[in-house]
């Protein structure tokens, strides 16, 4: 781990009355760059790897940040260096009048990325209004091209709705559609390379996802876990050699090439942790922050909002958690002589905010 921000050449300079500032940087020189936010804890699937229980606690509705709130909290962070937002959820698309939020933060010209999750679900109804209210980015969650392991997988009959999402979002104008596999040994590893002749086709990029042992997700085991290097196996059989694409900049996918030039991506959270470029954190739709998408406390921003804070207090409380972050929360998971899955139903039922679901994928 870099003791300084020079590990960063892409952080962007801070700039104040008084002139430049250095970028905000945590203990291990890591700037604030990245913030993903969670408009609600709502899904519309039941994922497998992500929310496997019968039912949930949901958070309260009336805890649940307005917009103007929300628009609120993105400035104090984009104040401090933040220049990637990314909405998600939950499932983003659930939130009533989500074209509106993307509308006001797109006016907020600090940010250079301003990008959705989505399952795809909803999107074909959606996606015009998003890219016209100034959306920049899709990603699409798609784990599978068969029917019925979709419906295993994801507990509802919806592969033709995300595929038409994604058929939409071209339409609407989104050119730089990524598509993220979460990958489930026995489930959809056999689909590696189809997911991965289907992105080419659309004019998409696949990355392919490490199954991670997040909270929600109760039946990870690591034994199905497929790795990186199992990944990059079986694509080479099917597809010839891959070339690594040179990193430029903090971002968890590990992009690689094939002959004809096709990319794709490898989030190898689990067996290649990378901590030591984090430079995201997560805020979920009632207000709480996270700077680990591991950890177990989150600091209440609603509460400071809701109690009358002003924008220097708002702003003073997200330096002093992010300069005294330490996190390396899937680098500590990594260490585990023997790893099972983070926490179990019945804490997450009393903790929802431990759930990959609430906090945001
Ligand atoms: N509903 C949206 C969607 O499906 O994309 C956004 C929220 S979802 C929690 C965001 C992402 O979380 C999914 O694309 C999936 O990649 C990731 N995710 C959830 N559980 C995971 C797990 N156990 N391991 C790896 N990734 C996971």
């Amino acid at each position: 781990m870099k003791p300084d921000g020079a590990a960063f050449p892409c952080a962007r300079q801070r700039v104040s009355s008084r002139g430049p500032m250095p970028p905000l940087a945590d203990t291990f020189g890591r700037p604030l760059r990245n913030l993903r936010l969670s408009v609600t804890d709502r899904c519309n699937l039941r994922c497998s790897y992500c929310m496997p229980e019968a039912d949930y606690v949901w958070l309260p509705k009336p805890n649940v940040l307005t917009f103007e709130e929300i628009v609120r909290t993105v400035d104090a962070f984009v104040a401090l260096g933040v220049d990637k937002l990314r909405l998600t959820g939950g499932e983003p698309l659930l939130r009533t009048d989500l074209p509106v939020l993307v509308r006001m933060l797109a006016e907020r010209s600090a940010l250079q990325e301003l990008a959705m999750t989505t399952n795809g679900v909803l999107l074909a109804e959606h996606a015009a209004a998003l890219r016209a209210a100034g959306l920049q980015r899709v990603t699409v969650s798609l784990d599978t091209l068969d029917g019925a392991t979709f419906r295993m997988l994801a507990r509802r009959d919806d592969l033709a709705r995300v595929l038409a999402g994604l058929q939409a979002a071209r339409a609407a104008g989104f050119t730089d559609i990524k598509l993220d596999t979460v990958v489930i040994a026995g489930v959809n590893d056999g689909e590696l390379p189809a997911l991965l002749d289907f992105a080419r086709g659309i004019g998409a990029e696949v990355r392919f996802i490490e199954y991670m042992d997040v909270g929600g997700a109760t039946n990870w085991s690591p034994q199905h876990v497929v790795s990186r290097t199992q990944m990059l196996e079986r694509l080479r059989q099917s597809h010839g050699p891959i070339h690594e694409v040179p990193r430029t900049d903090s971002a968890p996918a590990e992009r690689f090439e094939l002959r004809d030039g096709t990319r794709f991506g490898i989030i190898a959270s689990v067996t290649r942790p990378f901590c030591a470029t984090c430079d995201r954190s997560r805020l979920t739709a009632d207000g709480m922050w996270f700077t680990c998408l591991y950890a177990t406390h989150g600091t209440d921003l609603r509460q400071l909002l809701r109690a009358g804070a002003d924008d220097a207090a708002l702003r003073a409380r997200l330096t002093e958690v992010w300069h005294g972050r330490a996190d390396r929360g899937a680098e500590v998971r990594a260490a585990l002589p023997d790893r099972h899955a983070l926490a179990e139903a019945a804490s997450l039922r009393q903790n929802p905010h431990l759930e990959m679901h609430t906090r945001g994928g």
